[in-house]
């Protein structure tokens, strides 16, 4: 007697629904994402019941011929996956075919739909999967499709279900993932026939205020920062603007939407000291990626993702949302005009706020023991110019091992900078009384301290600009220096140096534009003098010769007037490092009451 059966297609594809479908929001999630991937510019929904009764989505895209019109409810029926490859990419937003026919399962279907080309559109009505009319109709170009009585035949299902209120909420969701990520298509939601959504097409900016409200866009400032694995956009909520409850908090990566707790976790460290504690900021955080590097969600339900560089994204989102934090004047500790400047909420006026303790890492570090699986470098990171010789891997790890190993103990508990706190120029020194006496920054190595840390993070980034100079400039080389030059001319040309041996001729064709042409032999000179040390890493080289360049851009440094003086301090206290110049002089340092008192004895 035959046993194994094989299942009747429709119950596989009620099986299948259970997947796809698991309430009335997830239909309208695929709904969506079908005419976004239909190139539709604008989008109508609307709902009743909570979803179970009616789901309309009508949308101006591309629409369907009448054979892919009847075709698309079947099972694995996709426009989209032409060969496996496909599967492991996200570019758009349904590939597996297996939407339309799960809902069509498990409810009752119209269809309107027309092309371009075709002079008629075709109407179609499917009840649990089977085709039950088709005719030809007069209508616009697009797709409408309407889900009727969801779960007419799957019972338990429908008494699964949360109140037709609860289910709004969750329509509501997927509508705002969507509405948020696709800003360029307008996008309409009706509930029991009242309008709620009418978002007309725009930017990110704009959908993002249009969503947030009254006096939306004065609620946001942008975050922006560009790598080789990661470019981060978006906008958060103001300090001053973080509530109790969780809003608004959307992470995109490729326009889609998901959820991390770790990324929140991120944001909301960027965030401390400015929030009162357990109130959550909004934020809206796009992500692009190579698709390649992400964990592909071939569940479609799942809104967890997985990133080969998750550590790097977790430090260069936190460390961009500080940058933004402070270029806004959000920073209290930093703002030294705090009375005019911006509006913070009551707990933090007049307090006296300890400089910040920003324990992010501004050079992220992707090369961390933990920080990717493997040990391979990204193709993105050996592309940026400064891993190219494979076996020098290991070095640059530890490169940047030793910019987090710094300490980490807030060395001046006591060194209160009140928002108003006012610095004095006198000569190489900034002054300011603070509590326990006088406060006194070395000026060069602050500068130099600054530097060093942008010219680190750029340089992760991609190669050193290179300068080249209008008269290439000639040096004679010893032997032996021609053999460190040869050497070490790869690294070199990434830090910003173009040079050529010619015989014993050295000739500088380009240094560093960060570097003052008259600056540029005496710092060849003392690299010279770096290189010939034995037993150096390549790590310990380029840290060397980024801290001697930067003393050389910091030499001719003048500081004038007020605002430099307070950007100066802002810029310093923004480096995580900021007691110690790269060359490990004091930058800060205290001149106590007592020690006063001493020295007036
Ligand atoms: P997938 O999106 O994974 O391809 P679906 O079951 O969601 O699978 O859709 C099946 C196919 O039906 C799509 O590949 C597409 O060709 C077509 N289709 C679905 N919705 C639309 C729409 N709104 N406009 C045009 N074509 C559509
Ligand atoms: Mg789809």
């Amino acid at each position: 007697m035959q046993v194994i059966q094989r299942l009747p297609i429709h119950l596989s594809n009620q099986i299948a629904a259970g997947e796809v479908v698991q309430r009335p929001a997830s239909v309208v999630k695929e709904l969506l994402e079908n005419s976004i991937d239909a190139g539709a510019t604008e989008i109508f929904v609307s709902i009743r019941d909570g979803g179970r009764t009616l789901i309309s989505i009508m949308d101006n895209g591309t629409g369907m011929n009448e054979k892919d019109a009847v075709m698309c409810f079947e099972r694995h029926a996709t426009s989209k996956l032409s060969s496996i490859d496909d599967l492991f990419r996200l570019d758009t937003m349904g590939f597996r075919g297996e939407a339309l026919a799960s809902i069509g399962a498990v409810a009752q279907v119209e269809m309107k739909t027309k092309t371009a080309e075709s002079p008629t559109g075709i109407q179609l009505r499917f009840e649990g999967g089977s085709l039950i009319t088709k005719e030809e109709v007069v209508c616009a170009k697009g797709t409408l499709i309407e889900v009727k009585n969801l779960f007419y035949n799957i019972p338990a299902r429908r008494n699964f279900l949360k109140s037709d209120a609860i289910e709004f909420n969750h329509i509501e969701d997927a509508f705002l993932y969507l509405a948020l990520a696709h800003p360029e298509v307008s996008f309409t939601l009706h509930n029991q026939q009242q309008p709620l959504y009418n978002l007309d097409a725009s930017n990110f900016k704009r959908r993002i205020s249009e969503i947030l409200g009254k006096g939306g866009a004065d609620k946001i400032f942008p975050i922006e920062s560009e790598t080789d694995i990661v470019n981060i956009h978006g906008f958060l909520g103001k300090p001053e603007t973080a509530k109790k409850t969780r809003g608004h908090q959307y992470f995109f990566v490729n326009r889609r939407y998901f959820k991390s707790s770790y990324f929140h976790h991120a944001v909301q460290t960027a965030f401390e000291g400015l929030i009162p504690e357990k109130t959550y900021p909004i934020y809206f955080i796009f992500l692009e990626i190579n698709p390649e590097k992400i964990d592909v969600n071939i569940h479609p339900t799942k809104t967890e993702i997985k990133f080969d560089e998750e550590r790097f994204i977790y430090s260069l989102l936190l460390s961009t949302i500080r940058q933004s934090l402070g270029k806004f004047n959000l920073m209290p500790s930093l703002d030294f005009e705090v009375e005019t400047a911006f509006d913070l909420p009551s707990s933090f006026r007049n307090q006296p706020v300890s400089p910040p303790t920003i324990h992010v890492d501004p050079h992220f570090n992707p090369f961390t023991k933990n920080a990717t699986k493997d040990k391979s470098f990204s193709p993105a990171i050996q592309q940026a110019g400064f891993g190219m010789n494979a076996n020098l891997e290991n070095q640059w790890k530890e490169f940047y091992e030793i910019q987090k190993e710094l300490p980490k103990e807030q060395p001046f508990p006591e060194m209160n900078i009140h928002a108003n706190t006012e610095f004095i120029h006198s000569g190489k020194y900034l002054i300011a009384p603070i509590r326990s006496g006088f406060l006194i920054i070395h000026v060069k190595r602050a500068l130099e301290r600054i530097l060093y840390d942008q010219s680190i993070a750029n340089f992760i980034k991609q190669p050193l600009n290179v300068q080249m100079l209008l008269f290439p400039i000639e040096k004679k080389l010893e032997l032996q220096e021609i053999r460190l030059f040869k050497s070490h001319l790869k690294l070199l040309e990434q830090l910003g140096f173009n040079l050529e041996i010619i015989e014993s001729m050295l000739l500088i064709k380009g240094a560093p534009e960060m570097l003052p042409e008259d600056a540029v032999v005496a710092c060849l000179d003392s690299l010279i003098q770096k290189l010939e040390v034995q037993d150096q890493t390549q790590e310990d080289i380029a840290h060397s010769m980024m801290a001697e360049m930067v003393k050389s851009t910091a030499k001719n440094y003048q500081i004038s007037n007020k605002s430099e003086i307070q950007q100066l301090v802002e810029q310093l206290f923004q480096c995580r490092e900021h007691e110690v110049s790269p060359s490990q002089q004091k930058i800060i340092s205290i001149l106590r009451h007592e020690d006063l008192n001493q020295f007036l004895l």
